[in-house]
């Protein structure tokens, strides 16, 4: 029979194995579903009292292989790890004491887990230590995460130390906290000599407040980086150009607490820009402004006299007299040298506020600036002039040379820098006009002058829209048959309001604006256009040339042979019944290009005349180098060989006359009036004449008239 006490007693026992019961259930339901492996140990043993089920998570093994063979938890330790945690654990299963390890496990499929391990000693009554309980988990994800930010810090590093820009990181006053080499080197300072400064002292003064404004207004907005140009000096105290680049680093909170540079050096670069910029203003030979800067300095004075009363200035053109000589007759080298030795000579004369520049060929310009008057413009140009009375030695020759100038004084009416140049320009040609070596200043007659070349310049555009022009015809007679062998087709200008205009009124104005390259290619269209009627008409034409003029432009134009070319295509109308007539001037102004090109027109089978023969430089002996077929003797002279007393004009015919003949050329003389003087002209043996005496130039109704008869009937 239980009495109550035992009943009491079960009770309390029942109660107990319940106590424990749920201890157990407690126990097991941690370390079910913990993923830490939770281990006990026999210390004397080895032998393993316990092991979580999550042992086999992490080991890949089963608890119940290691409770058969206890050994399996080491055989799994990595080999590379194995000596160090075998070590370890005998030293702490030894002493008795609590010990923690990491190593790396191979589990049976070849995977790889980090595991850390911790183990506490438990005593017994005796206070010796017969188990350890442990704890194992697996670290694997950090310790990869951390050998993978040891790799990035690692690239980090690298890259910080091998950058070829220079990087630094500074707190926000400014000290250095960081720099890499590439920073060291590019400012030439050691890293303690940086540590002991701040990179406001690397900058130069200005750009060290521009760059404060701007991380003021990154850190204002929360911003992180922004770039801009500077100029750093270094320790040597050279000063390089700099691209910074200037990043805010913020903290957690948003706090920004450091400044990361970023420097590149731009110095070449930039030196490369500025000799691109120096380059596109400046003239290559003289280093002197080109058009572009020049131009731009004098909107800039044009603009400061419109806005202040007293301010004004002037501008010089000026122009080497017979620059030409010098560079055919030396070459280009000796006229290059010419250019720079007189810019010399220029220069002193100026003052530092006055420009001068090279507008190309012998063509200088000169803004005289500030309180520049009429009186000051002149001294000015006296002391240009003189500057160069001396002679010039270049290679081993004298020269002498003279420069002629345009003045042009301000005045608020000019509004465009190309404006005050025209009158410049055309104040320079005045100065050659009047015969060189000198100055000329601009006045009102010259600007009317001015203006109506412009007027007129309008007027030949729309004239050549029109179809405003036609060719005259004037006959050239035989002087023994007096037939006639052929016309010289002359321009003629119907203008609508002035009637007929003279060529020698715009035929200039043409060339100086190109206009004379389309009005040439009229002009030979309409004189072949002729040839193709006569032709129609049945006129034997077999012993008739037409004389086309062509003006220098035009022979200078790449396309002429093309054109010619073009218009010659036309049936019945061969090279051979043209003549082309070019001024001793152009083969005198151009250079050999010319000559190649009326070489390929002779070739081409058109004869070459030369107009206007004694007007210009040319000698007699320079002829026979020319690739010419007629001489046409200018006007001036047969027009003088009548009242001519001592014979001097007469002889120089006679000269010109018997020179041509005895290289093969024809001789027409030009402006023939009288009687008289084709007498004299048939005696000095003169083959051909043109000239009023026998017919002005006609338009081609009256030359068909000739063309029929043939015969000029007086
Ligand atoms: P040029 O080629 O020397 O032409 C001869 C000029 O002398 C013509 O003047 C003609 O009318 C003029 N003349 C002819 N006989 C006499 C005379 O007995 N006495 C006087 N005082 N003058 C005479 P024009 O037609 O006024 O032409 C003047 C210049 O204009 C030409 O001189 C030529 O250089 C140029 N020219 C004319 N037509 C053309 C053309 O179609 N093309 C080009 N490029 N220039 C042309
Ligand atoms: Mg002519
Ligand atoms: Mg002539």
């Amino acid at each position: 029979m239980l009495d109550s006490q035992n009943l009491g007693e079960i009770d309390e026992l029942k109660s107990q194995i319940q106590q424990l019961k749920t201890n157990e259930e407690n126990f097991q339901q941690i370390t079910e579903n913990i993923k830490e492996v939770f281990f006990i140990i026999d210390s004397q043993t080895d032998e393993i009292c316990y092991v979580s089920p999550a042992y086999e998570k992490v080991w890949g093994r089963s608890c119940k292989s290691l409770y058969e063979s206890p050994q399996s938890w080491l055989l799994a330790i990595h080999p590379d790890d194995c000596s160090e945690a075998m070590g370890t654990l005998e030293t702490q299963f030894r002493t008795g004491e609590e010990f923690q390890e990491e190593y790396r496990i191979i589990r049976p499929d070849n995977s790889i887990c980090w595991v850390r391990v911790r183990a506490f000693p438990v005593r017994n009554l005796e206070e010796k230590v017969d188990r350890f309980v442990g704890i194992a988990e697996d670290i694997t994800l950090r310790k990869n995460t951390e050998t993978a930010l040891r790799q990035t810090e690692e690239h980090f590093r690298l890259i910080f130390e091998q950058a070829s820009i220079g990087i630094a990181v500074t707190n926000l006053s400014g000290k250095f906290l960081k720099v890499n080499p590439a920073f060291c080197q590019m400012l030439a300072y050691s890293e303690p000599d940086l540590f002991a400064s701040t990179f406001k002292n690397i900058l130069q003064v200005g750009d060290d407040k521009i760059h404060r404004k701007i991380i003021d207004r990154l850190i204002q907005f929360r911003q992180v980086e922004d770039q801009l140009e500077v100029c750093c000096q270094t320790k040597s105290q050279e000063i390089i150009d700099v691209l910074l680049k200037i990043v805010v680093i913020y903290d957690e909170f948003d706090q920004p607490i450091n400044l990361q540079y970023q420097l590149i050096d731009i110095t070449d670069r930039k030196r490369m820009e500025q000799q691109l910029v120096y380059d596109a203003l400046h003239d290559p030979l003289t280093e002197l402004p080109n058009r572009v800067l020049f131009t731009d300095r004098l909107m800039r004075a044009i603009i400061r006299c419109k806005a202040r009363n007293d301010y004004c200035y002037a501008v010089l053109f000026l122009d080497i007299d017979r620059f030409k000589v010098v560079n055919d007759g030396l070459g280009h080298l000796a006229g290059d040298e010419l250019l720079i030795l007189v810019t010399k000579r220029l220069l002193k004369v100026l003052r530092p506020i006055d420009t001068i520049a090279r507008f190309g060929g012998d063509e200088f310009v000169i803004l005289l600036d500030e309180d520049c008057d009429r009186q000051t413009a002149i001294q000015i140009a006296d002391k240009l002039q003189c500057s160069l009375d001396n002679h010039f030695e270049i290679e081993g020759n004298r020269i002498f040379v003279s420069i002629s100038i345009g003045i042009t004084l301000s005045t608020n009416q000019y509004e465009r820098p190309e404006d005050i140049l025209r009158d410049a320009d055309a104040t320079m040609y005045k100065a050659k006009d009047k015969g060189r070596a000198r100055y000329e200043v601009f006045d009102e007659s010259l600007r009317a002058a001015a203006l109506n070349r412009l007027k007129l310049e309008n007027e030949l555009r729309t004239g050549l829209l029109q179809n405003q022009f036609c060719l005259f015809y004037q006959p050239i007679i035989d002087v023994e048959s007096l037939e006639i062998k052929g016309f010289e087709a002359l321009v003629r200008w119907f203008h609508p309001v002035h009637g007929m205009v003279s060529p020698s009124d715009f035929i200039p104005v043409a060339e100086e604006t190109g206009l004379i390259i389309a009005l040439g290619e009229m002009i030979f269209e309409m004189a072949c256009q002729q040839l193709t009627d006569w032709h129609q008409e049945q006129f034997d034409l077999s012993h008739l040339k037409l004389s086309i003029n062509l003006s220098g432009k035009q022979l200078m134009d790449p396309h002429l042979l093309g054109v010619i070319n073009r218009v010659m295509s036309r049936p019945n109308i061969g090279s051979q019944r043209i003549k082309l007539e070019i001024t001793e001037s152009i083969l005198l102004e151009q250079d050999y290009q010319a000559i190649n090109v009326l070489n390929n027109l002779r070739e081409s089978g058109f004869e070459i005349s030369l107009d206007d023969f004694g007007t210009g430089y040319s000698s007699l002996s320079y002829l026979q180098r020319l690739p010419i077929d007629t001489l046409k003797i200018d006007r001036s002279f047969i027009q003088k060989i009548q009242h001519d007393v001592q014979n001097k004009n007469l002889a120089i015919v006679q000269s010109i006359i018997t020179l041509s003949h005895a290289i093969g050329l024809n001789v027409i003389a030009e402006g023939v009036e009288t009687q008289e003087q084709l007498d004299k002209l048939a005696t000095l043996g003169c083959e051909f004449v043109q000239g009023y005496f026998f017919s002005p130039p006609v338009d081609s109704v009256r030359a068909s008239e000739f063309l029929r008869k043939r015969i000029i009937e007086m």
